[in-house]
């Protein structure tokens, strides 16, 4: 180990969404700035999350569109579909970000530093045995995919193996029904794979509004994914021929399966960061304590993003960074993140987009002072397909003035129309402002202003 020592205004550790928009941010304010990342620059989301998701999403939809093509009178003829050279366009298109994201550190005069970092001190960390002191260090470690320890844990993949299968599995068990199990079960279905969702519980996406699990499960059967309830993985094995069964508690077990997808959850990644050296407090399964501020139990280091176990989402790391940086760096005194009404899209099939409180949600805090409008329709991109997906939508306003406290869509749009809508839950809308807005015809969206 060399004792050369270098000192940094901002010492960022981990290149993913939180560290890069934190880390550039600082550096636009004047201050001197290294990142250390350990892997490939644009963390989870960019290698193994929103945008190779997205992708297949895409690809998944386009499929779909063939399909619903026919009714509107265009003969296709067969389609083919070749998963390898999805891969390889995704891979490449992903190359290409991870080659913009260096060179937007460069270009904002960004010192980056590859290697793996550890706290060796309070505020001195070590990355390839070389120290490197920081006047401000940030921790933007991420998260990796956390699995049960159950036997034969290791016969199934992760959501990073997902991105690494070469050819699309014909039978496929999807163990957990959170975003991820969701998201993936949907694109596989839609590309071809025949799907069957494990559930330990009884719904979908936990804690979203009813309204939405309902109309996910609706849709999911309908399109053909075998969804089990009640059905808690106690263990995995495999045939010689590779195949997968799954084994249950108190029921039969299932498969075969080609191919078993964890989709359990995920944890901080602080493997390895050594954060006792620098007296850093974590919770109970690893992430990082911080304040309203981002600040952690040590003087002037801090955590932003998924390290620390709040709203795992890419959006949420990249505010939280910056505005951290904002405060630290440019006096903004009062610059933090409001974790409070964050709106989120499930890229499932039918999409979710939903901002604020649940009906139940909303009842437990505001009691009978909640009132909801409801919507079911066919929107009429389907009138001539096979395919009759249902949007469902869900206003929830509280107290006399009616004010929106949240808003819930599954359907074709959902995803792009809840930001807007987010923007006006925020500055405290209520019912009669979105009938006072005149509607945009035809759409879906025009459902939200003309609820009764
Ligand atoms: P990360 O982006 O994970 O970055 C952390 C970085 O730190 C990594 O590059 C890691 O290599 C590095 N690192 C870790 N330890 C060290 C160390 N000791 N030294 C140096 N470097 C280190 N969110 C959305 O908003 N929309 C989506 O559609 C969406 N889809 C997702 C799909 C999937 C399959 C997954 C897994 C996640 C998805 N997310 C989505 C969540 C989103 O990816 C994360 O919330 C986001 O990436 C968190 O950013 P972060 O900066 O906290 O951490
Ligand atoms: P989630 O926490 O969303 O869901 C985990 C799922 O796994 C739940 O259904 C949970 O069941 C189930 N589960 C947990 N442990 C077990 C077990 N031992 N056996 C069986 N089932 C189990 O995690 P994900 O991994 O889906 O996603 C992680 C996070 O990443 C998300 O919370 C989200 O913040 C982010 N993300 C965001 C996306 C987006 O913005 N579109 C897309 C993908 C990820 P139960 O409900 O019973 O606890």
């Amino acid at each position: 180990m060399t004792e050369k020592e270098t000192t940094w205004d901002y010492l960022v550790i981990g290149g993913g969404s939180g560290g890069i928009a934190s880390a550039r941010r600082a550096a636009k304010h004047g201050a001197k700035v290294a990142l250390v990342e350990a892997a490939r620059l644009g963390g989870t989301c960019v290698n193994v999350g929103c945008v190779p998701k997205k992708v297949m999403v895409n690809a998944a939809t386009l499929r779909e569109s063939l399909i619903d093509a026919g009714g509107y009178g265009m003969r296709l003829g067969p389609v083919g579909f070749d998963w390898s050279e999805l891969k390889r366009g995704r891979d490449s298109y992903v190359a290409r970000l991870n080659g913009i994201y260096a060179r937007n550190l460069r270009s904002s005069g960004i010192t980056q530093i590859s290697g793996f970092a550890r706290f060796v001190g309070p505020r001195t960390i070590e990355v390839g045995g070389e120290r490197l002191t920081g006047e401000h260090i940030l921790i933007a470690t991420g998260g990796r995919p956390h699995l049960p320890d159950v036997p034969g844990a290791d016969l199934g993949i992760n959501s990073d193996g997902f991105f690494e299968l070469e050819r699309m599995p014909s039978r496929v068990a999807v163990i957990g029904a959170g975003y991820i199990g969701v998201e993936i079960a949907g694109v596989l279905n839609a590309l071809g794979s025949d799907v069957t969702m494990m559930v330990r519980g009884d719904a979908l996406l936990r804690g979203f509004d009813e309204a939405m699990q309902s109309s996910l499960l609706e849709q999911m059967r309908a399109d053909g994914v075998t969804i089990r309830f009640g059905h808690a993985t106690t263990g995995i094995t495999a045939a010689s021929s590779g195949e997968r069964s799954i084994s249950v508690k108190d029921k039969p077990s299932c498969g075969p399966f080609d191919c078993v997808l964890w989709a359990t959850g995920r944890r901080p990644l602080v493997d390895g960061l050594d954060l006792g050296q620098a007296g850093i407090e974590q919770h109970k399964h690893g992430s990082i304590v911080t304040d309203e501020w981002q600040q952690t139990s040590a003087e002037k280091i801090y955590a932003v993003g998924d390290v620390t176990g709040r709203v795992e989402l890419t959006p949420v790391a990249i505010a939280a960074g910056r505005r951290l940086a904002d405060r630290v760096f440019d006096g903004q005194s009062s610059a933090k993140l409001d974790y409070e009404n964050v709106p989120t899209v499930v890229f499932s099939h039918p999409l979710i987009g939903t901002v604020g409180m649940t009906e139940a949600g909303a009842r437990a805090k505001f009691g009978d002072a909640v009132r909801v409008y409801n919507s079911r329709f066919t929107n009429m991109y389907y009138a001539l397909t096979e395919r009759r997906p249902k949007t469902v939508m869900k206003l929830v306003v509280t107290g006399d003035d009616e004010r929106v406290v949240g808003i819930h869509v599954a359907g074709l749009g959902a995803d792009e129309m809840i930001q807007g809508f987010a923007v006006a839950l925020r500055m405290g809308a209520t019912k009669a402002d979105l009938d006072r807005t005149v509607a945009i015809h035809p759409t879906a969206a025009e459902e939200l202003v003309t609820l009764s």
